[in-house]
């Protein structure tokens, strides 16, 4: 039964990202089982995963021939390793099928077993480019607040979590952030987005200058911010920050564990905000989230440093080109190319779902509902006119996340933005449920606050 799950659940399992007291309070949430966009939990309640489960189930629950690539792999080989001069046919075929959709400049790939990974090896990576050029002082990588790359030490550090720092004496050395170009709390007055877009960027330009960039190795970016709350960056930041990157020969590094495998309308999130990274990590949408895999896609400027020059590199993981996660990889990208999942978020359901957050952006609740792709975020406001937030101590994110559950809705709160990443397959019929009962759960909020 639940309560069976729940006391052996909060016995012996610490949870990631989890209140230990809290959860043992309220128990889990047993999730059982999976279809297309929606979870059954042990209760038998149907919800609809608005988040993709973590941002990663591309495709969809239930995807028959990511199973039997998995089973078919596992009988064949299920395990061996890339390490010692050694490969297996799923790690090439994928490794292959990757510099096919990714940008043009991307010709190979270390893999990894998460995004995290991938980003720890960004970071020896970019150091170890410096170091083969024969600049070793360039060191710094700069990241952003807010951001989110990933658990390890070096991916909590780059990210920009205060929380996170706060825990485990982060950031390590050599890796300082920026501000998010985030509108509601930077844009001036009367700035227009697009020159606060060129403005925001500037903020990595005056670092740059600060910390002199003889030292600083690389940028390091979220197209789109996801869990910092789907910050969307006015049109003219990603393109400025290029231009920053250039000007000052730094290695500019977009992390897609989020934005990749057309969670934004194009294979990458770098093709929708128009810039042109030199490395980019992946993960999640990689194989829909049914098993783990990431690497960080190279771009020619490391690769030919690295293969011409560099040596071996010391570096990797034993899981890195897992046969069976590869094969699952490969059956992943092809359903995204047979049902043409990148033109449907591009050209059918982000346009509509944009349309369906501009009806609940007149809730009087929301005071800002934006989208790209298949991101979107409703900004939640005490006064729509001055957008005022609620006082923090109302927990305003977490009430509407309380009634997206108890009304079969996953959304996630960060802050006061509610935030969503549906699976890639969903339909516009699926939007209209998805987003009357976003309205719902809205007015509960509503009904609540005003109590
Ligand atoms: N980078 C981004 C942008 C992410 O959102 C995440 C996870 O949510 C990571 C990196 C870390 O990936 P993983 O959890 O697979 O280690």
């Amino acid at each position: 039964t639940t309560q069976d799950w729940q006391a052996a659940d909060s016995a012996h399992f610490l949870h990631p990202f989890t209140d230990f007291q809290g959860l043992a309070r309220k128990g889990a949430r047993i999730i059982t089982e999976a279809d297309n966009i929606y979870l059954r939990d042990s209760d038998g309640h149907r919800i609809l995963d608005a988040m993709s489960g973590l941002w990663c189930v591309n495709v969809g629950y239930g995807q028959r021939a990511l199973v039997d690539a998995a089973a078919t792999q596992m009988q064949q080989l299920p395990f061996y390793n890339a390490f010692f001069q050694t490969a297996t046919p799923p790690a090439i075929a994928l490794a292959e099928k990757l510099a096919e959709v990714t940008p043009p400049q991307f010709q190979h790939v270390f893999f990894s077993g998460s995004g995290s990974e991938g980003n720890d090896t960004v970071v020896r990576m970019v150091r170890r480019y410096w170091d083969v050029l024969g600049q070793p002082a360039r060191q710094v990588i700069i990241s952003r607040h807010n951001a989110y790359h990933g658990s390890t030490m070096a991916g909590a550090s780059l990210g920009g979590m205060s929380g996170m720092h706060a825990q485990g004496g982060l950031p390590i050395p050599n890796i300082t952030h920026i501000d998010q170009p985030y509108w509601v709390e930077h844009k001036l007055p009367g700035e227009t987005m697009d020159a606060f877009g060129i403005r925001a960027a500037g903020w990595l330009e005056a670092k740059i200058l600060a910390i002199g960039a003889d030292k600083v190795a690389a940028f390091i970016g979220e197209p789109v911010q996801g869990a910092g709350g789907v910050i969307i960056p006015p049109a003219t930041y990603w393109p400025e920050i290029q231009r920053i990157c250039d000007r000052h020969g730094i290695l500019l590094v977009s992390d897609e564990v989020i934005c990749g495998f057309g969670r934004t309308g194009h294979w990458f999130g770098c093709e929708t905000m128009g810039f042109r990274p030199d490395l980019m990590t992946f993960a999640k949408g990689v194989t829909s989230g049914y098993i783990p895999l990431g690497g960080v896609m190279v771009g020619d400027r490391v690769a030919k440093v690295l293969i011409e020059q560099g040596g071996e590199f010391e570096h990797g993981y034993t899981y890195s080109g897992h046969p069976v996660a590869c094969a699952v990889a490969l059956a992943n990208i092809k359903i995204i190319q047979d049902q043409n999942l990148v033109g449907h978020v591009h050209d059918d359901v982000g346009p509509y779902l944009a349309e369906a957050f501009a009806l609940l952006g007149e809730h009087p609740l929301v005071g800002a509902a934006e989208t790209c792709g298949l991101m979107g975020a409703l900004l939640l406001v005490q006064d729509k006119a001055t957008l005022k937030p609620f006082d923090a101590a109302v927990g305003i994110g977490m009430v509407c996340r309380g009634h997206c559950f108890a009304n079969g809705l996953i959304m996630r709160a960060v802050g006061n933005r509610m935030i969503i990443a549906p699976p890639l397959v969903i339909t516009r019929a699926q939007i209209d449920e998805m987003a009357a009962l976003i309205r719902r759960c809205l007015d509960l909020t509503l009904a609540d606050v005003r109590r």
